[in-house]
């Protein structure tokens, strides 16, 4: 099969021909989401762009096989071995257990991605249900040298690779060390970039979820959990692995080191990573607590395929700000395509010359390094094209097999838009607001909220935010 595809590949800081393993067929694994929160809008970004990826290589002609995990054990706040556990923290603010927890918002989160059009990959697999697995891994790791125990946990020892920060030039490796410095002392492992594998005694022990391992009853680090789903469900060579740009360092880069100690050989050829949306006070996160979500762009009366459509007309590898000025432009952008191609009539016999150039163009979009945008411009380019109308919605039809915009659906109901400018002001009210109460300014707070409340607007805090609606 002739490859095409040119893509950036963070391991090699190159864009390059991806070339799987085997010909035709791709092996994809995705960081799945780490499930005590609602998704924000943010990780959605990354869904949206690893699932027109996958949409892509299916499109080029390949046989992709796509895994994803779902992460119910194991993730510290810190993404290193410090912190508290993010499924503990979310079952106490929700007086849940961790599994009722894992379970509400695994739902939640592909309720969202059904709403935003993506796909679900072929296996969906939840940390807690390999145990074993990581286990036997981590047992195969202490045999071969690469672990160790202390504290009574178990360590990967990162002194005995040739080349830890893979991702990283030679001066990030530096400075990568030294980022380290400042993190929590622990004194049981041998170097500083060392993380755990197998956690049993430590700082954690109401953990909730507890199994038998040879090193006592524990839990498993959250990085093994990746590399051992990716191996245990598509083989020693992966082709593809997905994720955010935060996940490169330390998660990724725990991955290949675990991984490749177990293996004995190369394992990953290709990396690709989304950049991160922010709002104007920085990333979006989970753990500040007020973030945006699908719902919410729902209730304010968006379509969440317009937010899809947000994402996909700027490139993977920007950082992309949030704003509803743009998303109202958006909104109506993808309104008027929307009418546009809902007044083709299947009219005449599709032009086989014109359907080859166009799904050239478009192919040639996905493949430079997936330039979603630019394909967004060859729908609109083909509207504007000397060519029947049956030719054009053929071509729209298998466009839309990709990007998944819903194109020849009719006019969306959810499209009318806020007040740019209330909407602005609200929102700039919101962040003081929350800056206040993270500085312990709680009459500050309160005097915005009563400030709104004087204009007709009410503010409401829940589990997926700080909500607003205008009264009476
Ligand atoms: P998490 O649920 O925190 O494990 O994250 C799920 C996915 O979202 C991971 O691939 C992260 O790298 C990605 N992610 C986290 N924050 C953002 C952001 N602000 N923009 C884009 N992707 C993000
Ligand atoms: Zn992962």
């Amino acid at each position: 099969m002739e490859n095409k595809m040119q893509l950036y590949n963070t391991l090699t800081r190159k864009t390059e021909t991806f070339v799987p393993h085997t010909d035709g067929k791709v092996s994809m694994y995705t960081c799945g989401p780490t499930v005590y929160h609602f998704a924000h809008i943010g990780n959605l970004r990354s869904y949206i762009m690893e699932d027109v990826l996958e949409k892509s290589l299916r499109y080029l002609g390949y046989d992709v096989t796509r895994v994803m995990n779902i992460t119910d054990v194991g993730h510290l706040s810190s993404d290193g071995d410090t912190g508290e556990d993010k499924m503990l923290k979310g079952a106490q603010r929700e007086h849940k257990t961790v599994m009722e927890i894992a379970k509400y918002y695994t739902d939640a989160f592909f309720a969202d991605c059904a709403k935003l059009n993506i796909k679900t990959p072929d296996q969906v697999v939840p940390a807690t249900q390999c145990i074993p697995d990581f286990i036997a891994a981590v047992e195969k790791l202490l045999e071969k040298g690469y672990a160790y125990i202390a504290g009574e946990n178990v360590y990967f020892d990162t002194s005995k690779l040739q080349d830890y920060y893979v991702f990283s030039s030679q001066s990030e490796k530096e400075l990568l060390v030294g980022v380290r410095d400042d993190v929590e002392e622990d004194v049981n492992k041998r170097n500083k970039s060392d993380f755990v594998l197998w956690f049993t005694k430590s700082k954690f022990e109401n953990q909730e979820l507890k199994w038998e391992s040879p090193w006592g009853v524990g839990y498993p680090g959250w990085h093994i959990e990746c590399s051992c789903i990716a191996i245990g469900r598509l083989g020693e060579y992966l082709d593809l692995h997905c994720g955010g740009v935060d996940n490169i360092f330390p998660h990724h880069t725990n991955e290949i080191a675990q991984s490749e100690a177990y293996l004995g050989h190369p394992w990953c050829g290709h990396w690709f990573h989304v950049q991160h949306l922010n709002d104007k006070s920085g990333k979006m996160s989970k753990s500040k607590g007020d973030f945006l979500t699908v719902s919410l762009l729902q209730e304010k009366g968006y379509n969440p395929l317009v937010y899809r459509m947000f994402c996909l007309q700027s490139h993977y590898r920007k950082p992309l700000e949030f704003s509803y000025e743009v998303l109202d432009n958006v909104n109506a952008a993808y309104t008027k395509l929307l009418k546009r191609i809902s007044e083709l009539k299947e009219e005449g016999q599709p032009d086989p010359a014109v359907m080859e150039e166009y799904q050239g163009k478009f192919q040639d979009a996905l493949c430079s390094d997936l330039n979603t945008s630019m394909a967004i411009t060859v729908v609109y380019d083909l509207l504007r094209a000397e060519t029947n109308d049956s030719t054009k919605l053929e071509l729209i039809r298998s466009f839309d097999q990709v990007l998944s915009l819903g194109l020849t659906d009719g006019v969306p109901k959810e499209t009318s838009s806020v007040d740019a400018q209330l909407e602005a002001y609200v929102l700039q009210k919101i962040q003081e607001r929350a800056q206040a109460k993270k500085e312990k300014d709680y009459a500050k707070a309160d005097a915005i909220r009563s400030e709104l409340l004087e204009k007709g607007i009410a503010l409401e805090d829940t589990r997926e935010g700080v909500k607003w609606k205008l009264l009476g």
